[in-house]
């Protein structure tokens, strides 16, 4: 990318090297696998990010999820607007934190009691805390590519940023840590019964993305999910499903929803939160009330059900419970976007796959389907890279790396998606 274009983030990012690792304060943001500089972000609105130098795009990251119906949208600002007048944080109850687990509560098929914590990664370590501490016992299965935060436990085989970054496996994980999590691909029931056979009576629980975003996004085959939750029955392994980007995104009551799977426990994040800090775990009462102060498994968090943040949520659910329709119209703008991407792969005689569920997109460089993290790594990085930077030159942000799902939001117009898909038309010729 030109750098003279982008002076100020350049010089924005080479001062943030001094003081920051890397220069950000999360790695995927740092253009790492697509090269070149990070964009400094000083403002967005609707479907347009506004950079450090004044340029703006159309975008397909939507902070990574949360943003689900645009940037700025104004009940969401509101809310926040009304909350911060009365102090930021006050680290006792408040009715909020009622109203949002009452709200979650109804939305979420497999959640009974839900509990408040800051991130998608506290949620996804706490819920595995609790299969463990319910079943007293120790593994769990893991699903290769699938990223649930960057908890020790689940930094084994990871995807998102974990792979972009080339370390799977981090140094600080223990063996003792890893030697716990169990791993099999992605739409292999197979390999779970090996592992459960393997492993007798030793597993607490199976952590699964539904349908991953973070290899890409890939897309559960063969009755999957209802298989796993067969098997997770029989053998009294707590299903937990990730959907800290799943929930409230492909449906109200998430990929489970979608699918008519009710796991033991769910994980969320990303939308939950508006677009603040926030996560949630949750799940059959039996389960939650093994959580303290109910019961004896430890988790806490200073600023856990934060008003600011609650009032964010509540602002985001209650607009998301209260207007089905926004899942219809997502699920409409996905299906032209993705027709519009497979016209201009056609015309090219390109075989690459592009993945499409609801709102989430991703475009693989690959002629193999992906059904898995290793179909998902046949992709041609480098060439993703070229697209990348050629889609911002044609105005649309993408997320910088092959191993993201793509995240609509709400407020792209029939317009923008004819931009976009202009852009891809034109970002496929200038690379191919
Ligand atoms: N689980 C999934 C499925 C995610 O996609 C992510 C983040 O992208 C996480 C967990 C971790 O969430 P956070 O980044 O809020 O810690």
């Amino acid at each position: 990318m030109d750098i003279v274009n982008n002076k100020r983030s350049a010089d924005l990012f080479s001062k943030a090297q001094n003081t920051i690792p890397g220069g950000v304060n999360s790695p995927v943001r740092a253009f790492k696998s697509v090269g070149g500089t990070p964009l400094f972000i000083k403002s967005a609105k609707g479907a347009y990010i506004t950079d450090e130098d004044n340029k703006s795009y159309l975008e397909l990251i939507n902070s990574w999820g949360p943003m689900i119906l645009g940037h700025a949208h104004p009940a969401i600002l509101e809310a926040v607007q009304g909350a911060v007048n009365n102090s930021l944080s006050f680290g006792a109850p408040t009715s909020k934190e009622i109203d949002i687990a009452e709200l979650i509560c109804s939305m979420v098929p497999s959640i009974e009691k839900v509990r408040m914590v800051n991130s998608g990664t506290e949620a996804t370590m706490s819920a595995i805390r609790v299969a463990r501490g319910f079943t007293g016992k120790d593994k769990f299965i893991k699903i290769e590519g699938c990223y649930h935060g960057h908890g020790d436990a689940f930094l084994i085989a990871a995807g998102s940023g974990a792979v972009t970054m080339g370390v799977p496996n981090s140094p600080g994980v223990t063996e003792g840590t890893a030697k716990d999590t169990l791993l099999a691909p992605y739409n292999d029931v197979d390999k779970i019964e090996q592992l459960i056979s393997e492993n007798k009576d030793e597993i607490a629980a199976l952590i699964i993305e539904p349908v991953p975003g973070n290899m890409g996004l890939v897309l559960p085959t063969n009755d999957y999910l209802k298989k796993l939750r067969e098997i997770c029955t029989r053998e009294g392994i707590i299903l937990i499903f990730d959907e800290v980007m799943t929930g409230f995104r492909l449906a109200k009551g998430g990929a489970q929803e979608v699918f008519d799977v009710i796991p033991d426990m769910t994980t969320l994040g990303k939308i939950i939160g508006g677009g603040m800090p926030v996560g949630a775990y949750g799940g059959k009462a039996e389960l939650m009330d093994y959580v303290a102060p109910a019961g004896p498994v430890y988790q806490a968090g200073t600023l856990s059900g934060n008003p600011v943040a609650m009032a964010a949520g509540l602002a985001m659910l209650h607009h998301l419970n209260d207007n089905p329709s926004v899942y219809t119209d997502l699920a409409a703008k996905g299906k032209k976007l993705v027709t519009g991407i497979q016209a201009a792969l056609d015309r090219k005689n390109l075989p690459y796959k592009v993945t499409l569920l609801g709102s989430m997109v991703c475009l693989f460089f690959t002629d193999k389907e992906v059904n898995n993290f290793a179909d998902a790594q046949t992709t041609n990085t480098e060439k993703f890279g070229k697209f990348f930077h050629a889609m911002l030159d044609n105005g649309v942000y993408l997320p910088p790396s092959q191993y993201e799902s793509w995240f609509m939001s709400q407020a792209l117009t029939d317009e923008n998606l004819d931009e976009i898909i202009a852009a891809v038309n034109a970002s496929l010729d200038s690379i191919e």
